[in-house]
């Protein structure tokens, strides 16, 4: 023990240790050095690095060329979350600063590549939870910085709309987009990329926040989304007729907040009345009316702005009755409608990176003082 060098505080002088990364692949140099490349450059090759941490999910995703997924790695916060019913933004953000940094090694090793081969690094600017869209702005900026290379701040909700495009080849705008998660219920015109126009929104609860609270009602898990879903395959959707608030006739808005407060009344008076509350009824008589009030608004601003494709996405969109209503409703009208398989619907960084690849295409990157704003706006 004497023979080891010591400092003047008695503690072991050590050689200092190398970082240990799972596999030294990300840090190795760059097999092609594509900095500051011109926009008129940007093609099928070119590599994008995403970053997303506007909520509950830390993911990295690198995209080829805005279309084509190298690798989408995503860490849900889901079961943090859980015992406390809800997101709590203080521990969303400290998730993301732990798990941040791993996510980005794991998307860059299973993507092949190495920081140096990017071309750019995209993160969510929002609208978000503000802590959490610091972590992953700060981190995007921080590596673009080094590698000189552009920095591109994202709109999540613009984000959603990619996924489409790049899980359907034939998928393109002009398109009517459903916008449909947790924190958001849009009906947007897009017409081409960078050019959208809001049609109709939630007067009150988003539709996925609708879920997680009837399902908290419930006493089922959270995200209760996927909850519902599940007991719904298990019911009968007209057990229960809960209203179809339509917000306005003429409009496309839709309202959440009193289907919900039907759902907890209807509960509360059979539990009175000493009837048995049968779970799977009421979930599939919820997402049924979900379900009806979502395709009528959407189908209304189809007629509206004449589309002939629809675009469903956002977390919602993973739920079966939503995908089979709408998409039996294009159908008939006979139009398109596409929407992401299940890992693209909820929040991911590779339709981020997709956005930005479409974005720095139109000549437009992100300054490096630019600050995550959590009310962002689409349009
Ligand atoms: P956020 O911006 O809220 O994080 P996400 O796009 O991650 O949105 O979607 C999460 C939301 O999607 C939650 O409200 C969740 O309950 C809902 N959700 C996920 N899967 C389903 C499903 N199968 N049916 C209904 N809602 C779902
Ligand atoms: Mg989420």
């Amino acid at each position: 023990m004497n023979d080891v060098p010591r400092d003047p505080m008695g503690r072991p002088l050590t050689e200092p240790t190398a970082p240990s990364l799972a596999d030294d692949a990300v840090l190795t140099q760059p097999t092609t050095a594509v900095k500051d490349l011109p926009i008129e450059e940007w093609d099928e090759s070119t590599l994008v690095l995403g970053i997303e941490t506007s909520c509950d999910e830390t993911s990295a995703a690198v995209v080829k060329g805005g279309r084509e997924i190298l690798s989408n790695v995503i860490i849900s916060q889901g079961d943090l979350h859980g015992e406390y019913g809800g997101i709590v933004p203080e521990v969303a953000a400290r998730a993301h600063v732990e798990a941040l940094t791993p996510v980005i090694g794991e998307a860059l090793l299973r993507a092949d590549a190495t920081f140096w081969d990017l071309d750019a690094v995209a993160a969510t600017l929002g609208p978000g939870l503000i802590g959490s869209l610091l972590v992953g702005v700060a981190e995007a900026k921080s590596i673009a910085a080094v590698l000189e290379v552009p920095f591109v701040g994202v709109n999540h909700l613009e984000a959603h709309l990619y996924s489409n495009l790049l899980t359907h080849p034939e998928a393109k705008f002009p398109a009517l987009a459903l916008v449909i998660s947790g924190g958001h219920t849009l009906i947007v015109n897009a017409l081409s990329d960078g050019d959208y126009d809001i049609v109709g929104t939630t007067i009150d609860d988003a539709a996925g926040e609708a879920f997680d609270k009837v399902a908290r009602f419930l006493g089922l898990d959270y995200p209760g989304g996927p909850e519902i879903d599940r007991l719904s395959l298990l019911g009968n959707p007209e057990a229960v007729k809960f209203p179809r608030a339509m917000a306005t006739e003429s409009g496309f808005d839709v309202s959440y907040s009193g289907l919900k407060t039907a759902v907890i009344n209807h509960v509360r008076k059979l539990e009175t009345a000493g009837e048995a509350v049968v779970v799977e009824d009421i979930a599939a008589s919820f997402q049924q009316a979900v379900v009806d009030i979502q395709v009528a608004k959407t189908m209304a601003a189809v007629e509206y702005v004449e589309a002939e494709r629809v675009f469903l996405c956002g977390g919602v969109a993973a739920n079966s009755g939503l995908r089979q209503g709408l998409g039996d409703a294009c159908a008939a009208r006979g139009i398109s409608m596409t929407v992401p398989p299940m890992e693209l619907c909820t929040d991911n960084a590779a339709m981020v990176a997709a956005c930005a690849t479409a974005m720095i295409r139109r000549g437009r990157t992100t300054s490096l003082d630019a600050a995550p704003d959590p009310n962002l706006r689409l349009a």
